[in-house]
């Protein structure tokens, strides 16, 4: 993992120390030694996580922080405050400031570099997000998307695996200003516990009797339902061994006892944001993909979709020497009923009709609109014999009941016609299997309409 660190502190040893032990790590550095140098560099080339002293003279590491944290174009860069060790009060400014984490000096090793690469973690799998986002922007998300300056706007849920009552207590009311926990002293119980219910945020406390706290950890990692929550691990000073592993397990950051209340809450707060940023980067990533494989109107699956979902079917369908039928339906006279109520009835009626295959397909059945007031039914693993079955019961349903316009004109009695084709020899293509099966539409068209024909295998 590389990334590129901006090192600021006005004392050039200070500089010098930090930027050659990333340097040792193969961490990309930049420095500079005051706060305009620091925004400007922010603004000109990409910077993945800034170490950011706070005495600096002209403006202190809170004003830098503050600027980065309110232009849109550095608020997602991680900021790391690096404090005195008898300044705690500044741990709280920073986080007022907008920081996400802090070190103190002198700077630990292995706490630079643990939380270095963890914040670059973070940001890169926030920044592919944020990729995949803009190439599919649509309107109404951003403002969903802006980090939280600091505050939450409402409480976290926690989940804390401690095994000791006593301390329990104590972390259940450091947090409270900020989070609902839920303490549990099982660490099995906790695993369903963090699957069953949405957690913002788990606290491993490493005290856990007759128990493996890394165990948990990983257990926590390999669930789908519990692979993106962040887990915070309480350690003893000096267990520097347990720290590294539980890190290479994917622990999101650790904290070391006698805990420090203000670093807690910090921790859990900074925790508990890029979460949930990340959450709602996920789902707006995901109601892009639905947008671009839905049909607007009917809610059924598009073209697009179609196409690389039959490709994929055919040649499973192919591999495996299953059928695969696909049927194409068309509403007879449709262009008619445009002509005579309108666009708008028409919508009307592309709607309803949908909903009537929707109800007819099966489950593995894949149902799309092909185009104007065409539709493709895709059925794996269904011979010609049983696909007919279900376009037959679709062509009885369109014709049994009349469509009902919302203008509250006259019921329309509508039917449909239906090609169907079945993978068989000489079919070496989706494309052809479509063609098939449009040829098919066509006699059914030719021969009278609301009719079934199945194309000649
Ligand atoms: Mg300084």
């Amino acid at each position: 993992m590389t990334a590129r660190i901006l090192v600021v502190d006005d004392i050039p040893a200070n500089v010098k120390l930090l930027e050659a032990r990333l340097m040792a790590e193969y961490f990309d550095v930049l420095t500079a030694s005051n706060g305009f140098d620091a925004l400007d560099i922010c603004d000109r080339t990409q910077v993945d996580v800034i170490l950011l002293d706070i005495m600096m003279p002209e403006m202190d590491g809170f004003e830098v922080c503050e600027r980065l944290k309110s232009n849109p174009r550095t608020a997602h860069i991680p900021v790391v405050m690096v404090t005195a060790l008898d300044q705690p009060s500044d741990r709280v400014r920073g986080l007022k400031a907008g920081a996400d984490d802090f070190l103190t000096k002198p700077v630990n090793d292995l706490q630079l570099i643990s939380r270095v690469k963890s914040l670059v973690r973070l940001k890169t799998l926030s920044d592919e997000l944020r990729i995949r986002h803009d190439g599919t922007r649509h309107a109404g998300i951003d403002d969903a998307l802006r980090l939280t300056d600091g505050r939450l706007e409402e409480q976290a849920q926690v989940l804390l695996v401690d095994s000791r009552g006593a301390s329990q207590e104590r972390i259940v009311k450091t947090l409270k200003p900020i989070a609902e926990v839920s303490a549990l002293s099982d660490p099995q119980a906790a695993v369903f516990e963090a699957a069953e219910n949405g957690y913002d945020l788990v606290i491993v406390n490493s005290n856990l009797a007759d128990y493996d706290p890394l165990r948990f950890c990983s257990q926590l990692r390999s669930l789908e339902r519990t692979r993106f929550i962040p887990i915070l691990l309480i350690t003893e000073q000096g267990d520097e061994q347990m720290i590294i592993r539980a890190l290479d397990l994917g622990v999101n950051d650790y904290i070391v006892r006698p805990l420090d209340p203000n670093e807690l809450v910090a921790r859990a707060l900074t925790q508990v944001r890029r979460k949930r940023y990340n959450d709602r980067l996920r789902n707006s990533v995901r109601q892009t993909i639905e947008l671009a494989v839905t049909d607007g109107l009917t809610g059924l699956h598009n073209r697009r979709y179609l196409d690389t979902q039959l490709r994929t079917l055919f040649a499973r369908a192919k591999v495996r020497g299953r059928p695969l039928t696909i049927c194409i339906t068309d509403i007879d006279r449709f262009k008619l009923v445009n002509d005579q109520f309108g666009h708008d009835a028409g919508d009307e009626v592309l709607k309803e009709f949908s909903g009537r295959i929707r109800s007819t397909v099966r489950g593995a059945d894949l149902a799309c609109r092909y185009g104007g007031e065409e539709f493709v039914l895709v059925m794996p693993d269904t011979t010609a014999d049983v696909a007919a079955n279900v376009a037959e019961r679709l062509r009885l349903m369109i014709e049994a009941r009349p469509f009902q316009l919302r203008s509250g004109e006259v019921p329309l009695m509508l039917t449909a016609s239906m090609g169907i084709a079945t993978l068989g020899p000489g079919i070496d293509t989706p494309e052809q299997l479509l063609k098939q099966a449009d040829r098919a539409l066509y006699e059914a068209k030719n021969s009278g309409r609301n009719r079934v024909v199945a194309a000649a295998a």
